[in-house]
């Protein structure tokens, strides 16, 4: 696997050995399908960064408060990660080619597709949410790939 940035190493160590064990599995099909490895572009995040990324949903009320009266993103978070607490992120996301990104791992469209579909058909989760999700929340087109919690 290859990452976006270095410290992103360190947050797959830290994520939920399920994560891990998902996103080694489709670093190795990506390998043996499209014959390339899978750029790692985002793995934990704190609870400041889903408030950043989401401000928009708070202002429509999806919050909760906290110390000091301040509001946050009360909305599914798969990717909050909080060592302190034994938080460990249940997500990653793995770059895709987009808007002239094209970076080496960055996945082609058709292929983000391709390993969508098999990975959320690969490993099926009991409360129906899928495992594998090409999606874009404001940073770029990428695929989301989460375990339940
Ligand atoms: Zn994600």
């Amino acid at each position: 696997m290859l990452w976006k940035v270095d410290p992103l190493e360190m947050e797959f160590l830290e994520a939920d050995p399920r994560l891990q064990a998902l996103m080694l599995y489709a670093d190795w099909w990506s390998g043996r399908q499209f014959g390339h490895e899978l750029l790692v572009t985002d793995v934990g995040r704190s609870q400041s960064e889903y408030d950043r990324i989401y401000a928009a949903k708070i202002a429509e009320g999806l919050f909760f408060i906290g110390e000091n009266g301040v509001k946050h993103y009360a909305g599914p978070r798969p990717h909050l990660a909080d060592p302190l607490h034994g938080i460990r992120t249940r997500a990653g996301d793995f770059g895709v080619q987009h808007g002239g990104l094209t970076g080496a791992g960055r996945l082609l469209m058709a292929n983000a597709r391709r390993l969508e579909e098999h990975l959320s058909a690969q490993f099926r989760r009991s409360d129906r949410k899928p495992t594998a999700l090409l999606h874009d929340v404001g940073s770029g087109q990428h695929l989301h790939v989460q375990v339940e919690a």
